[in-house]
């Protein structure tokens, strides 16, 4: 007997507790948890500045609305558009809710209608953002979507040229596909969008949402490419658990987004805050990013040593990793799970490694010997 919606295929697991990448089940069982939420719980489970950020906002003030002035909002905005093309932010509750912002915010600005987004592309459930997703499976069923998104194959310079005509407001896509299969963007292709959107005048929206605020070695992943965005969109990581999301954009659209444009009641909220700046603060310091790097590095070598790479390749970049198999992997998930390893697919036949960015060398060399042994149990059962 369930109350819930069946709206979610979840797993008989039921976890209570965490510490770092290690959580535990009602049981007592613990396992590494190389699924973090979903790239969320980035500084792993109960981080001791993030308990200490939420411990001292709560006893302070946990909710004022945006009518009211917020510093503590134009602080967390000052540290995650620093060095960066942005200057202005915009806070929600969600990687819907900022790919929302965004969609408005380029209807707006220049008053034309389509927006291009990529076949595989992940955006969110809201009717906009799921518009705007190039998955069947997550479009199917809900009658007729909004015709404002063009989608079409990613990292197809061809196609992309015959899409582009004087209506196109954005291009928006992900630099690496993580829902859809952790597909990384082709420098060339990446070339050729940054071309057209400046010889046409039209935005470039990065849903940064998974790949955003360290999860690819760099703070955004579009640094690692030749992209130059207009917006992009963050959620999931930048709470380290909080929920919150936001919009970064640059100055010129300033003007597009004034009063009563757009809001949320509980966008940028002080408790979420609180626990952002905290996040940004760990995060964007060189030697994390560095250490995240280092770790992408090791995990890829210790993966490419125990799996044969004709069968198993992998591919992304930083903690965003994807391990495609020949078969259907469901199986070796459910078996890893079992074994004490928490794993999401990526499609069907790709295993997503998105382990906290905290994660010890330690803990991968434990993870990647649960993976071998699951995926080549005759191996394991030789040696
Ligand atoms: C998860 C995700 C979203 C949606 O975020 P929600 O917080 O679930 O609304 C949007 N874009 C990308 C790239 C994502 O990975």
């Amino acid at each position: 007997m369930t109350t819930l919606f069946q709206n979610y295929a979840r797993r008989s697991v039921h976890l209570v507790k965490g510490r770092g990448t290690v959580v535990t089940d009602d049981k007592g069982k613990e396992y590494l948890d190389f699924i973090s939420g979903i790239a969320v719980v980035s500084l792993g489970h109960a981080h001791p500045a993030l308990v200490e950020a939420v411990k001292q906002q709560s006893e302070k003030l946990w909710h004022v609305s945006n009518l009211f002035e917020s510093p503590e909002q134009e602080l967390l905005a000052a540290k995650l558009i620093k060095d960066t093309p942005f200057s202005h932010a915009f806070f929600c509750n969600s990687g819907a809710e900022a790919n929302e912002a965004a969609i408005k915010l380029a209807r707006k600005h220049t008053q034309k209608n389509v927006i291009i987004t990529f076949e595989q592309s992940f955006h969110g459930r809201t009717f906009g953002a799921m518009s705007a997703t190039g998955q069947a499976k997550v479009r199917e069923g809900f009658g007729p979507l909004l015709e404002t998104f063009r989608i079409i194959p990613y990292n197809d310079e061809q196609q992309l040229e015959a899409a582009i005509d004087g209506d196109v407001a954005a291009i928006m896509l992900e630099v690496i596909q993580g829902e859809g299969g952790v597909n990384q963007i082709d420098p060339d292709f990446a070339q050729k969008i940054t071309d057209i959107c400046k010889s046409k005048g039209i935005l470039l929206i990065v849903d940064e949402v998974q790949t955003g605020i360290g999860r690819t070695g760099t703070r955004y992943a579009y640094e690692q490419t030749n992209l130059e965005p207009d917006i992009i969109t963050l959620a999931k990581g930048l709470g380290g658990g909080f929920p919150i999301g936001a919009m970064l954009g640059s100055s010129e659209l300033l003007p597009s987004f004034g009063p009563g444009t757009h809001g949320t009641t509980f966008g940028g909220n002080p408790l979420a805050v609180a626990v952002a700046q905290t996040v940004v603060d760990i995060v964007f310091k060189k030697k994390f990013l560095q250490e995240v790097e280092d770790k992408s590095t090791y995990l890829i070598e210790k993966v490419q040593a125990l799996l044969p790479q004709d069968q198993f390749s992998i591919r992304g970049a930083g903690l965003l990793l994807g391990i495609e198999c020949e078969e259907e992997i469901l199986p070796f998930i459910q078996q890893a799970e079992q074994a004490g390893l928490l794993l999401v697919q990526a499609g069907p036949n790709v295993i997503r490694l998105l382990p906290p960015l905290t994660v010890t060398y330690e803990e991968i060399d434990q993870a990647v010997d649960i993976l071998s042994a699951v995926l080549l149990p005759e191996k394991t059962a030789i040696t």
